[in-house]
């Protein structure tokens, strides 16, 4: 121990006293300039482990800032996965700002402080933070004032466009594939998606299509429940019916949900704002059908599995009660990011143990695969249980293994691809019909005993 241990000691205590006093008065409202304040006064408090970095502007202009907290900020490391939270995608939905803004605090506040889980859900996770997706909505529903506040005034972005009907239908393509067995996954953007999008929308997707996500929430306002997709019913031709649109995921997507309502004070107890959902949980499309929505975007056109979460009954509720949702939410909130560590996830290489980017995973019964990122690192989450796995790239023969997930960490699968001789390429048509009864996209030429 060096002399100086003692005073070095102190000073941390009263810093941290002095800074726990300056957050803890905190619960308030923040507007623009003064959210930006709160996430660099969090980035220069620990700038070790976080990062902030802007993912495009506002139609007016204002920055769409992320904070990222990392071991190491800046870098995607191998098999490391990553996290993303959205707030505030509704302008007048606010309290998912505010929460975010206090995890922000609070992440920073505990890693400084050496709690252990804190530190090491940092060490092993990147962890993106957008806690306004529509800042200029946002200024508009807050320049009323949380007492004044119409239902739907600030919900649009600045030229009124509802930011959660404004991603690219990908349901369509996907429904129909399902009948036809056509791509699970990644589904393809149309033509000039570009300008069909708002920009807030377009940095959001391009922000997708930076990052490997393997999972994500957007916060939102109006109820209490957690909604997981499909958002958009199969059968859009019956208006005002509400029909359940499972996703292929289906059981993994009802877990994720129930991660944060049974860790919520009281989402849980399933009556709430007047409704009354099950274990506070919903298939967006059983609640009400909706098209263009942004969780379903995630999981057809990316990796990322993004489930919705209606926070509290007053879309901009008074300041006097951050507090006590901050203590209602700050438990799921932990949770739900833990989650990004469970089922399976490992390197693709090749012969000569490079990675392999892009490979395709599949799980055999469930009709989604994944993607391993540029640098041959997949994530895919699974629920405790047995599964076979195949990894596939194109020029390589398909590799198949078994394995057993276990309700802990992630399981570790590696899989190490052989150059598919040429020949191969001559059966294609014979191993594709073979492979279809087990690989219901588009086959890498294979043989399924492989
Ligand atoms: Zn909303």
């Amino acid at each position: 121990m060096w002399p100086g241990w003692n005073f070095v000691l102190l000073g941390t205590l009263l810093l941290g006293l002095d800074r726990t006093l300056a957050w803890s008065s905190n619960f308030q409202h923040h507007r623009y300039e003064e959210l930006v304040r709160a996430l660099f006064a969090v980035q220069s408090e620990c700038q070790y482990v976080t990062r902030i970095y802007s993912i495009g502007h506002s139609v007016e202009g204002r920055q769409l800032y992320v904070l990222e907290f990392s071991d190491n900020p800046g870098i995607h490391e191998t098999m490391e996965p990553e996290f993303k939270y959205v707030g505030n995608m509704h302008g007048n939905e606010v309290l998912g700002r505010e929460l975010l803004i206090q995890l922000a605090q609070f992440l920073c506040k505990e890693y400084r402080a050496g709690n252990q889980r804190i530190t090491r859900l940092i060490h092993d996770t990147r962890i993106h933070i957008l806690p306004s997706m529509n800042p200029d909505g946002y200024e508009v529903a807050a320049s009323q004032g949380p007492e004044f506040n119409g239902y739907l005034v600030g919900r649009g972005n600045s030229r009124e466009v509802d930011l959660n009907r404004n991603f690219p239908d990908l349901n369509a393509l996907k429904y129909y594939y399902e009948k036809t067995n056509g791509q699970n996954h990644h589904m393809p953007l149309p033509d000039n998606w570009e300008q069909q999008v708002e920009p807030e929308t377009l940095a959001v997707i391009k922000w997708m299509q930076n990052y490997n996500f393997v999972l994500s929430a957007n916060l939102h306002g109006g109820a209490v429940v957690a909604n997981y997709p499909f958002d958009k019913s199969r059968d859009a031709r019956i208006r005002g019916t509400s029909t359940y649109a499972a996703t292929p995921d289906d059981n993994i997507f009802k877990m994720l949900a129930r991660t944060y309502s049974y860790a919520h004070s009281w989402m849980h107890k399933g009556w709430n704002c007047g409704d009354f959902f099950h274990e506070g949980i919903t298939n967006g499309a059983s609640w009400y059908s909706l098209s263009k929505g942004m969780q379903d975007f995630n999981y057809l056109y990316t990796n990322c599995f993004e489930i919705t979460l209606e926070l509290s009954c007053d879309k901009f509720p008074p300041a006097s009660i951050l507090s006590r949702e901050w203590l209602g939410n700050r438990e799921a909130l932990v949770s739900y990011m833990e989650q990004v560590h469970h089922g399976i996830k490992g390197m693709v290489y090749d012969n000569n143990n490079s990675p392999i980017g892009n490979a395709e995973i599949s799980v055999a019964g469930i009709s989604h695969d994944v993607t391993a990122g540029v640098d041959g690192d997949y994530f895919r989450l699974l629920l405790p249980g047995t599964y076979s796995v195949t990894a596939s790239a194109l020029g390589y023969l398909p590799s198949t293994l078994t394995v057993t997930v276990g309700p802990a960490e992630a399981i570790q699968l590696h899989f190490f691809l052989k150059v598919a001789p040429k020949k191969t390429n001559l059966n294609l048509q014979s191993s594709k019909k073979n492979f279809s009864a087990t690989k219901t996209h588009h086959g890498y030429y294979s043989d399924p005993q492989q």
